[in-house]
């Protein structure tokens, strides 16, 4: 049995804040706003993963609500998805993301993000894919207002 699960979360930028993608902090004279740490390309995943099984969203598990979750390390959160995941028994097959900016240049910092999620997963760096695009300047991601990031995750039933 195979189930695919997908994911999409856009965080605003603002001054003042740390720039954290797929658990890597990155230069940049802007970061993300959001209760957690904002990791937008972690929360894409968080979301796809639970998609996959129909478990709903991360809102419901951690609510921007609860102050429990104030500047929570959104890796952390990603292993409890995961966690939940292996529970029910399922593993990852692989992930394929894409992150939406305008600024800064992602593209170096890629396989730094796919090291640290295939070390906080415990799957093989080849299983996750992130890539990088622009959005040609359009919209708020194109003005630099936002970054977002999309994600499908196959997961398959242990055997
Ligand atoms: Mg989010």
């Amino acid at each position: 049995m195979i189930r695919i699960g997908n994911g999409y979360d856009l965080h605003r930028l603002v001054e003042g804040r740390k720039l954290i993608l797929g658990g890597i902090e990155i230069e940049h004279h802007l970061g993300l706003l959001g209760h957690s740490d904002a990791d937008v390309l972690t929360h894409a995943i968080m979301d796809a993963l639970l998609g996959a099984l129909s478990l709903g969203d991360i809102g419901h598990y951690f609510p921007p609500t609860d102050p429990k979750w104030a500047g929570a390390d959104s890796m952390e959160l990603l292993a409890q998805v995961h966690q939940l995941i292996l529970d029910r028994g399922w593993v990852i097959g692989n992930i394929d993301s894409v992150i939406v900016a305008e600024r800064p240049k992602l593209k170096p910092h890629l396989p730094a993000m796919i090291n640290s999620l295939a070390q906080k997963l415990n799957i093989p760096a080849d299983n996750i894919s992130v890539k990088a695009t622009t959005n040609e300047k359009l919209d708020s991601v194109g003005r630099e207002e936002a970054i977002c990031a999309y994600t499908v995750v196959l997961l398959c039933e242990k055997s």
